[in-house]
């Protein structure tokens, strides 16, 4: 490394140790890097090509008030949204709130009493619970009498076809396939394996509708699970295809049927896509999309990085090491609660917005254990951005995620594990004699 670079890490408080461990650690990262530099090419290309196939214009970026009737910023994004997942529409809005909202009305719009809605990756996201009515909520899925079935993933990680067709009914309305593991101790889908499954689905009965939580997956691998069937794409535009610029959104993306129905429930029957003024937001939903190629190809490399650096130190990592990637999000077990914290305070002090604030274990709604969070985001709670959180319950484990760049990851990620030494909690002579 350079004199000069190194004189920098220094002044922002990494030691010579932990520099030289990471250096090494890169060493052997390269292939890795390089295939992902190639997926990020390719999306680039991909995104390029929508926006020049809908002839993006200036005017474009200018928005809408009031009813936003004939916005044509709005709708010729939603066409570049179609054109890059490769389907008949997309709903993208700043009145989705997020992924969570967009999930909710893609399933509110596509469902009706009486339908069965079946989630064939295990328990999906938590916030989901309360959607369909797994946790009593008011206003859920079960109280409008949709009824909820679950299949797990076979212990392996893999789709449980027994399972799965065993338990699809005539009145199978939905399947719902979670791309990304969350916070769960279970390997992320691959959108090949995504897409046997809908073949799969299919194969029993065509009118079935598949839809993927894709949320954390976009821009990860060359396609998305809407090229292998998926008759909806559903994330948030806080996360990968917002490219750290959008400021709030979701979007799904889909059949036309099933992505108009979700317009019906976002707005209203009969008005649907007609209607939802963009305001400001069009110019940063498309300069974000343009960039999510290369912000997503940073934070992928942030996770790899780190997987690395604390599997070599002998701390079970998720995904590992060396194995593919299926989304942004990186687990790291520590076995002691210290760990968790002194990681997140790590990456809250490598943050450019707020490095100065410390954060703290505390107790969050919806959550059974004091959970940590570090951000130091321009966008609140953009989580494409550096940040990471545990809950403070075995194993202490922390998931952290993104990096708008790949520099700001590294720095990240270095000054996590430089924090956990300055703790106390790894001694400088492991760095040494890995
Ligand atoms: C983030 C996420 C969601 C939606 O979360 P919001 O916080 O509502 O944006 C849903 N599913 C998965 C897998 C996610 O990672």
């Amino acid at each position: 490394m350079k004199e000069d670079l190194y004189k920098y890490y220094k002044e922002l408080g990494i030691s010579k140790e932990v520099i030289d461990y990471s250096s090494s650690i890169l060493g052997d990262l390269k292939e890795r890097f390089d295939k992902i530099d190639e997926t990020a090419e390719y999306n680039q290309l991909k995104v390029i090509r929508a926006m020049q196939k809908n002839q993006v214009s200036e005017m474009h970026f200018e928005g809408s008030t009031g009813y936003g009737y004939t916005d044509a910023g709005r709708d010729t994004l939603e066409a570049v949204f179609a054109d890059v997942f490769h389907t008949e529409d997309a709903l993208v809005r700043a009145q989705i709130a997020c992924g969570t909202h967009a999930l909710t009305i893609a399933l509110f719009g596509n469902l009706r009493p009486g339908d069965e809605i079946i989630s064939i990756s295990g328990k999906p996201y938590d916030t989901l619970e309360g959607v369909i009515g797994i946790r009593e909520t008011k206003g859920s899925l079960a109280e409008y009498g949709v009824c909820y079935k679950q299949v797990e993933l076979l212990s392996d990680g893999s789709f449980d076809f027994e399972g799965i067709k065993n338990t699809i009914t005539e009145k199978t309305k939905l399947v719902e396939i979670q791309r990304s593991k969350g916070y769960l101790p279970r390997p992320s889908l691959g959108v090949k394996e995504i897409g046997e499954a809908v073949r799969f689905v299919k194969s029993i009965r065509e009118d079935i509708i598949v839809m993927v939580d894709n949320c954390y997956g976009e821009f990860v691998e060359e396609d998305e699970p809407s090229d292998f069937g998926a008759d909806l794409v559903v994330g948030s535009l806080i996360k990968n295809p917002g490219g750290g610029l959008a400021p709030l959104g979701g979007y799904i993306a889909g059949t036309k049927e099933c992505v108009e129905n979700a317009s019906y429930r976002l707005m209203t029957p009969g008005l649907g896509k007609e209607v939802g003024a963009s305001l400001n937001v069009n110019r940063s939903f498309y300069q974000g999309l343009f960039l999510a190629p290369v912000v997503t190809a940073a934070a992928l490399k942030g996770a790899v990085f780190a997987a690395n650096l604390y599997e070599r130190l002998g701390f079970r990592v998720v995904p590992n090491g060396s194995e593919p990637r299926h989304d942004i999000i990186q687990a790291v077990e520590f076995g002691f609660p210290e760990g968790v914290i002194k990681f997140c305070q790590g990456i809250q002090a490598a943050a450019p917005v707020d490095s100065h604030v410390v954060p703290e274990p505390w107790a969050m709604p919806g959550y059974d254990a004091d959970v940590i969070m570090a951000a130091g985001a321009f966008i609140s709670g953009a989580s494409i951005e550096l940040s990471a959180d545990g809950p403070m319950k075995p194993p202490y484990a922390v998931y952290f995620q993104g990096g708008l760049t790949w520099y700001h990851a590294k720095f990240g990620i270095m000054k996590s594990l430089q924090s956990l030494i300055d703790g106390g909690y790894i001694k400088t002579d492991r760095l040494i004699n890995v």
